[in-house]
C-alpha cells in the first residue's frame, strides 16, 4: 500500500495507475475506520481494479460547537486496517495541503443541503460537497462509495455528481450495524456503557414506525410514537424523526413511493443518526 500525504506524491501515484489503464474506486472517510468503512472498501473490489482511501478530518462540514478538535484520529490503527484490506493506496493530506492560505471557494447543492441535519446543522453539506469536489478532483475516481448510514449526505453528493457532469458514479453501501442494530459510527466510541445501551433503542424506534407506516398505519401517528420511545429510552433531543421522499428527501404524507425514514437525536452531548427505507409493498429495512 501507498501511504501519500502531499499533492505532488498523489499526482504522481494517480498518474501512473491511469497510464497502467486501471479504473479507480475511491472510499472517502474521516478516519477512525470501523467495520462500515471496511464494507466500503470491501464493496469497491466489485466496481473497479484498484481502491483508494483517503483519510481527511473535513473542518468545513463541523459546526463551530462541534467536535472537530476531539473527533477521533488513530492514524496507526487506520493505517493498518487499509493495509490489511489491501488497500491500493492511502492518501492523508494535511489541512493546509486542502486548503492553503487564502483558499475561497463554496461547493454548495441546493434544494437538499438546507433540509433535515442541514437545518440543524447550517454549512455541514457545502463542507461536504466541497471537500468531496476537490477529492473528486485530485483522485480522479470512476467511482466513490458513500454509506447509506449518511443517506442525506449520499443524496447530496449524487446530485453534486449530476449537477456539475463529474465523469464517475456514486454508488450507496448499506449500513452495517452492531448486533444490537446500532448503527457502526467513528462517533459511538463517545457513548459509555449506558448510553450504548439505549443507542439501540434508535433502530428499533425506527423500523417500528416503519412496520406501522408499511402496513398502511397513520404516518404522524406512528412517527410520535417512535419519537416517544426514544426519550422514554434516554434520548434528550430529538432533532427530527420524519418520513421523507427516498430521493428528493422532500417530505410526504402518503406512502406511494420509495420512502426513507431519518432521524437525529442526542445521548448526552452525542448527536446519532440514522435512517431506513420504507417502501410501499414490499419491506426492505436495512
Ligand atoms: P465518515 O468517516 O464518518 O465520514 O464516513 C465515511 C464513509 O463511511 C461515509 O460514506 C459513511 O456514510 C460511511 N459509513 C460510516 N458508517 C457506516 C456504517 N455503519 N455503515 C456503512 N457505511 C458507513
Amino acid at each position: 500500500m501507498i501511504v501519500v500525504k502531499t499533492r505532488k506524491a498523489l499526482k504522481k501515484a494517480i498518474r501512473g495507475l491511469r497510464r497502467q489503464g486501471k479504473t479507480v474506486a475511491l472510499v472517502p472517510t474521516m478516519g477512525a475506520l470501523h467495520d462500515g468503512h471496511v464494507t466500503l472498501m470491501r464493496s469497491a473490489w466489485k466496481h473497479a481494479d484498484v481502491v483508494l482511501v483517503y483519510i481527511f478530518v473535513n473542518p468545513r462540514q463541523f459546526g463551530p460547537n462541534e467536535d472537530f478538535d476531539r473527533y477521533p484520529r488513530p492514524w496507526k490503527k487506520d493505517v493498518a486496517i487499509c493495509r490489511a484490506e489491501g488497500i491500493d493506496l492511502l492518501y492523508a493530506p494535511s489541512l493546509e495541503d486542502v486548503y492553503p492560505e487564502g483558499y475561497g471557494t463554496n461547493v454548495s447543492v441546493e434544494g437538499m443541503s438546507e433540509e433535515l441535519d442541514g437545518a440543524y446543522r447550517p454549512g455541514h453539506f457545502d463542507g461536504v460537497a466541497t471537500v468531496l469536489t476537490k477529492m473528486f478532483m485530485r483522485l480522479q475516481p470512476d467511482v466513490a462509495l458513500l454509506g447509506e448510514k449518511d443517506y442525506q449526505q449520499l443524496q447530496v453528493v449524487k446530485k453534486l455528481v449530476h449537477d456539475l457532469d463529474l465523469p464517475m458514479k456514486i454508488i450507496g453501501v448499506p449500513t452495517v450495524r452492531e448486533a444490537s442494530g446500532l448503527a457502526r459510527s467513528s462517533r459511538n466510541q463517545y457513548l459509555n456503557e449506558e448510553q450504548k445501551n439505549a443507542a439501540s433503542t434508535l433502530y428499533a424506534a425506527m423500523k417500528k414506525a416503519a412496520e406501522t407506516i408499511r402496513k398502511g398505519g397513520d404516518i404522524q401517528e406512528a412517527l410520535d410514537v417512535g419519537k416517544q420511545a426514544l426519550l422514554s429510552a434516554g434520548f434528550k433531543k430529538i432533532d427530527y424523526f420524519e418520513l421523507r421522499d427516498a430521493v428528493a428527501l422532500a417530505p410526504i404524507t402518503m406512502l406511494k413511493k420509495p420512502a426513507r425514514l431519518l432521524a437525529a437525536a442526542y445521548l448526552g452531548t452525542t448527536r446519532l443518526i440514522d435512517n431506513i427505507a420504507v417502501n410501499p409493498g414490499r419491506q426492505r429495512l436495512k
